[in-house]
C-alpha cells in the first residue's frame, strides 16, 4: 500500500471488526469517521462458505485482507447499491466464485451507473462485476439459503433466510423501525408487501446491512409495514383536503425536520421525506 493510500485510510479511520453471530454466521461491520457521521456503518455476513454482501469500496484493502482466510464459494447481493456491493468484483476474482444478483441484467439501475458525490465520498466508486440472476434458493456444498423477493427500496432487492439457524438477512429492507425518508427509486407500496412477506417466514433473528440485529423480529418487520401503509393513506387524503405537499409532509411527520433538511441538502434530493411524499402520490 502506497504512503498516500496508507495515510487516507489512516485519516478516515476504516475498520473493520467480525464478530461471531452464531456457529454457522460471521458478521463484519465496516466503519469510519464518514460513516459514524451519517449514522451508518456498513454490515456484510459470511454465512458457512456463502457471502452476503460485501461492503463498500473506500475499505476494499480492509476487507479483501479480512477476508483472505475465510472459504468464500458464492456471493450473493441483497441489492445492487455501493455501500454493499462495492467489492463484488475483487472478491469474486480472490474467491473465484460466482456473484448472484436479483435484475443483474440491469446492473446501472438506481443511480449506481452515474452516482452521485455525497455516495462517492461516502462509499466509494461501485467497481463493476459479473452478476448472474439469483434463483429461489442458493446453495454451496455446505449451505443452502432461501431468497425472498422483496423489492421497494431497489428493484435489485431480496432478502436471504437462513432455515437451519433461522437467521433472516435483510440488507436496506428495514433501515429504521418507523417511517422514514426514502431514495428517489423507493415504493413505499412495494415495501409494505417485503415486509409482510419476510415476516411471514417467522424469522428467529434479522440480521440487517446497517447493523440492526433484532431477535424475533416479526412485530417489528409487521409494525413498520402498518406504519407506512397508515402514512400512505394520511398523505392521499390530506392531499385530497388540497394541502400542499410541504403541509403534508409536516403533518405525516412530527419530528426531525432538521435532519431530513441536512440530509435532504447532502444527498441533492436523492434520500428525503420529500421523496417519501412524492411517491405516496405518484399514482393519485
Ligand atoms: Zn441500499
Amino acid at each position: 500500500m502506497s504512503f498516500i493510500s496508507r495515510a487516507i485510510q489512516n485519516l478516515r479511520g476504516d475498520q473493520i471488526r467480525k464478530k461471531t453471530v452464531d456457529s454457522q454466521t460471521v458478521s463484519f461491520r465496516l466503519s469510519n469517521n464518514l460513516t459514524k457521521a451519517l449514522g451508518f456503518d456498513v454490515y456484510f455476513y459470511l454465512v458457512g462458505d456463502i457471502l452476503i454482501d460485501t461492503g463498500f469500496s473506500h475499505v476494499q484493502k480492509t476487507v479483501v485482507s479480512a477476508l483472505q482466510k475465510e472459504e468464500i464459494n458464492l456471493i450473493c447481493c441483497t441489492h445492487n447499491h455501493e455501500d454493499h456491493t462495492g467489492n463484488c468484483a475483487i472478491l469474486a476474482k480472490q474467491h473465484n466464485c460466482e456473484v448472484y444478483l436479483k435484475n443483474s441484467e440491469d446492473l446501472l439501475c438506481d443511480g449506481v451507473g452515474s452516482l452521485y458525490p455525497y455516495r462517492k465520498l461516502f462509499w466509494g466508486h461501485l467497481e463493476p462485476y459479473l452478476a448472474k440472476e439469483v434463483p429461489e434458493e442458493v446453495s454451496t456444498n455446505a449451505k443452502m439459503l432461501k431468497v425472498i423477493d422483496s423489492p421497494g427500496h431497489s428493484k435489485t432487492h431480496v432478502v436471504y433466510f437462513d432455515q437451519d439457524t433461522g437467521n433472516v438477512f435483510t440488507g436496506d429492507l428495514v433501515v429504521s423501525p418507523g417511517v422514514s425518508g426514502v431514495m428517489t427509486q423507493e415504493r413505499p407500496l412495494e415495501l409494505i408487501q417485503s415486509l409482510r412477506r419476510v415476516a411471514a417466514l417467522n424469522p428467529e433473528r434479522m440480521l440487517s446491512g446497517h447493523g440492526m440485529d433484532v431477535r424475533a423480529p416479526v412485530a417489528l418487520l409487521n409494525r413498520k409495514a402498518d406504519r407506512i401503509e397508515k402514512a400512505i393513506d394520511d398523505v392521499k387524503k390530506l392531499a385530497k383536503q388540497g394541502l400542499q405537499k410541504s403541509q403534508i409532509k409536516k403533518r405525516v411527520f412530527k419530528h426531525g425536520h432538521g435532519r431530513d433538511a441536512f440530509v435532504a441538502t447532502i444527498t441533492q434530493g436523492q434520500y428525503s421525506r420529500d421523496n417519501f411524499i412524492k411517491a405516496c402520490l405518484q399514482d393519485f
